[in-house]
């Protein structure tokens, strides 16, 4: 197979629990806590307060300033209180609680179909706008900001991302399975938005099934071609897919705009679909809840808002897990509390039985975290900097070029923790340059 990238590792799969599972709606509880900040960027303003009724589809955030989204509310029922609450980050941010009446009447104007034939780009960009529809593959950047590149970025491909490359999640493969129909239509649109002339549809070969959905539902989007790509972690980051099927480098610090290449994942293309064509605010998404602790482990359609207890009470426990991931075990993100809320860019959950000896040993210089390295740069040399609290000399050392894949720990026969010291390094430099800009001003 000719598509690949340079780097990257096979860790073992882990999906058979879920990969030919059907997507399951799973019961809507009595109470949501929908955050204000589920997006990269500023969290959107609040424009709702207690006692305010409520429909599926109300806005309940507005997005304050253009790299940032708007929030809608989930169900039909009340606002019962507009406050901090802990997020899967593992920091308190401002949430909308509402009340569910179990009726679940959509607000006026939502979900109500309506012709897309006609629509310019900037129609299409503020419909995405307004329906706050963020990368969903993890990412969560805005994507109304995505679809609006400066006039001097010619974007001629759109590359729709199916790679789903991280272990046990199979929430991607089961909405190509399910719903090909509505990415194809959304990837159109996009593709649409930004005068894309191609969309490559990307699926790893560990998909069969799925590539062969979208390979047949291509046929109804223009210039569209669905690819089948080598089964390799990290293909889904999108620099990496952008080598593989595209061959283009995406520069040092540049977007993929600077190869001339939007990034959408098939999740989101989905959601634009759903957003522009039927006016319906992204307020639900499928997420896997599997790993060796999960008694009945799923796909399942969640509404935003829905606190993890409620999948879990859904789910089950083999045995009670003793650590729970957000997202995959390469990238994803202990979390603290079964209160915390799922989100737009909440893909999976993960029960782990056990967690890895977190004890570590000096470099022996083997060299494997260079080689599985997917941005070419040198692992071994920040982890012996950062130890030491040389951050700036870190920096120096293409430290900010780091995607935070986790191969380089991955791959490390001395169990070094590289990519958590390379996360707390690039934090340090963030907060340093913040209080500089701050005391300039
Ligand atoms: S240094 Fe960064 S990009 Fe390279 S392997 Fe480690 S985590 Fe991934
Ligand atoms: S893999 Fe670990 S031991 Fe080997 S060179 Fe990299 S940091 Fe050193």
């Amino acid at each position: 197979m000719p598509y690949t990238f340079n780097g990257g590792v096979h860790p073992p799969e882990s999906k058979h629990a879920t990969e030919h599972l059907p997507v399951r709606a799973l019961a809507v509880g009595e109470t949501l806590i929908v955050p204000l900040q589920q997006h990269l960027g500023v969290a959107a303003n609040p424009v709702v307060k207690p006692g305010d009724k409520v429909a599926r589809g109300t806005l309940l955030g507005e997005p304050a300033g253009f790299i940032s989204a708007a929030v809608h509310s989930p169900v039909s029922g009340e606002v019962v209180a507009v406050e901090p609450r802990l997020l899967g980050l593992g920091r308190p941010g401002m949430c909308v609680v509402v009340k569910n009446d179990f009726e679940d009447r959509w607000a006026e104007g939502c979900n109500v179909e309506s012709d897309t034939a006609t629509l310019t780009a900037e129609d299409i960009r503020r419909k995405v706008r307004d329906a706050g529809i963020v990368g969903m593959g993890g990412a969560t950047f805005p994507t109304h900001v995505k679809l609006s590149p400066p006039e001097n970025k010619r974007i001629d491909t759109l590359v729709v991302n199916g790679a789903e490359c991280e272990p046990f999640l199979t929430a991607d493969h089961a909405l190509m399975l399910a719903d090909a129909g509505a990415i194809v239509l959304g990837a159109a649109l996009a593709a649409r938005a930004v005068a894309a002339e191609r969309v490559l549809f990307a699926v790893e070969a560990n998909k069969p099934d799925a590539f062969e959905v979208l390979d047949k539902v291509a046929a109804f989007c223009d210039n569209a071609t669905a690819l089948l790509l080598p089964t390799r972690y990290p293909q889904g980051a999108e620099k990496q897919l952008i080598k593989a099927v595209t061959g283009r480098e995406v520069p040092s610090g540049g977007l993929p705009m600077d190869a001339g290449v939007l990034v959408q994942n098939v999740a989101t293309c989905a959601a634009i679909h759903y957003g522009v064509a039927f006016n319906r605010p992204l307020t639900e998404r499928i997420m896997t809840v599997t790993g060796p602790c999960a008694a009945s482990p799923g796909n399942f359609h969640v509404r935003v808002g829905t606190p993890y207890a409620d999948v879990l009470r859904e789910v089950g426990f083999t045995s009670i897990p003793v650590r729970i991931i957000m997202g995959g075990p390469m990238m994803g993100i202990a979390q603290r509390s079964v209160d915390i809320p799922v989100t737009k860019g909440t893909s999976g959950l993960v029960l782990l039985d056990e967690v890895p000896d977190d004890s570590w040993h000096a470099c022996i210089r083997c060299g494997k975290c260079v080689r599985a390295c997917p941005v070419s740069i040198i692992p071994s040399e920040l982890s012996v900097l950062l130890e030491a609290g040389r951050v700036d000399d870190a920096a120096n050392a293409d430290m900010l070029d780091c995607i935070e894949c986790g191969c380089c720990t991955y791959v490390c026969p001395s169990k070094r923790p590289i990519v958590n010291w390379i996360k707390a390094g690039k934090a340090e430099l963030a907060a340093r340059r913040a209080k500089e800009r701050k005391a300039a001003k």
